[in-house]
Order: C-alpha cells, then sequence, then structure tokens
C-alpha cells in the first residue's frame, strides 16, 4: 500500500458541519452515480484533479491536528466526494494510516449502500477502520433527513460505538467558514441551494 494516490477535489482543515465536533474534512474527486440533484456535481468528474499521496493527504490531516486551537480539538475525519470508494485502494491506505497513528474517528459518505459496499473491492477491510457511515444514493425529490442526511432514503450506520445516532443527527447542516485571509467557504447542505459546497 505504498505510494498510493489520491484524486482529492478539496480539503477543509477544520469543519463541525460534516460530523461530530471539529474536524478535517477531504472530498475524493470523482463519482459515476448520477444521482439526480447531486447536491456535489463539481466532484463529479473523473478528471485528475488534486493527486495527492497518502502519505501527503496524511501530512494535511496531522499538521491541522497540531495546530487546531486547544478549545476546537480536532477529533475526527470526514470523508465524501465525489465517490471515496471510487478510489478504494486509496481510501484504504488513507485510512490505515489514521488508524493506526491516531485515535481520531472516522466518518465516510458514500452514495454506495453498506450491502453494494462490502461487495466491493476492499469493501469489507474499508469498513472496518470506519465508525460513521452514511450511505445511499441521493434523491432530491425526497425530503432532507436530519442533520448529516441529505435525502431521508439515506442511512446512517454506526460501524463502532464511537457515536451514538444523536451525536450524527445534531450535527449542524450548514457553515460558513471565513479563514484570516477573508476566503469563504461553504459547506454543509444549504436549503435554499439545495447543494453541498466547499473548497480548501
Ligand atoms: S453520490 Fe454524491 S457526488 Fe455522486 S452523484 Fe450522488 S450526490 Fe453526486
Amino acid at each position: 500500500m505504498k505510494n498510493l494516490i489520491i484524486n482529492v477535489h478539496s480539503i477543509i482543515p477544520y469543519t463541525q458541519a460534516n460530523g461530530p465536533g471539529m474536524r478535517t474534512a477531504i472530498w475524493f474527486q470523482g463519482c459515476v452515480l448520477n444521482c439526480p440533484g447531486c447536491y456535489n456535481p463539481q466532484t463529479r468528474s473523473t478528471e485528475p484533479n488534486r493527486l495527492f499521496s497518502v502519505d501527503a493527504v496524511y501530512e494535511r490531516i496531522d499538521f491541522a491536528v497540531r495546530k487546531c486551537l486547544p478549545d476546537d480539538l480536532v477529533q475526527g475525519i470526514t470523508i465524501s466526494g465525489g465517490e471515496p470508494f471510487r478510489q478504494p485502494a486509496g481510501l484504504l491506505g488513507l485510512l490505515q494510516r489514521i488508524r493506526g497513528e491516531s485515535d481520531l474517528s472516522i466518518l465516510v459518505f458514500s452514495g454506495f449502500t453498506l450491502s453494494e459496499i462490502a461487495q466491493q473491492p476492499h469493501g469489507d477491510d474499508i469498513l472496518r477502520h470506519i465508525d460513521t457511515l452514511i450511505a445511499g444514493r441521493y434523491q432530491s425529490g425526497l425530503g432532507r433527513g436530519m442533520g448529516l442526511i441529505g435525502s431521508t432514503n439515506q442511512r446512517i450506520h454506526l460501524l463502532t460505538d464511537r457515536y451514538r445516532l444523536s451525536d450524527i443527527i445534531k450535527t449542524p447542516a450548514s457553515e460558513v467558514i471565513i479563514d484570516r485571509n477573508g476566503h469563504v467557504t461553504f459547506t454543509g447542505i444549504f436549503q435554499w441551494a439545495s447543494r453541498k459546497e466547499h473548497a480548501d
């Protein structure tokens, strides 16, 4: 699993709208699931965007964890997309690194269902590294679910006892981040735009 490359859309070092507590979030680039009303269309192209080694992604995580403010300790990593399971080797390599070198929690979003993931390359191995999986195609015609649930058909799978359902449900649905240079990032699910936006 050395020198694996991940096609990354974006990374946000600090976010509170992508899982419980303060988290570093990584959006994988590329998805072919074609959900109607996809809320992340800019992440769907499968062309190379930002190509990072697993080590380079982990270094960004580690930097964010070391530099966070004492009152806002990073408690976990969120991985979204795009579709993270389109890059199973890179995803597994990254999760192994996080598990092996930190006690950060791991939350993953996928358009695949749990049973579809289990049948994919490295599927079971990847699932063994995840605390919480939010799974299923986004269906814009359905209502929004609570917290992080984009549409009511999607399912929250608590794969370890790290979190309770209430921890996931009470996560803020959206967030506006203004960095010290005045750069504004929207992340989460914005009702008025019906889509998710993010940038690094
Ligand atoms: S899984 Fe996500 S990124 Fe892929 S088409 Fe569906 S909503 Fe869009």
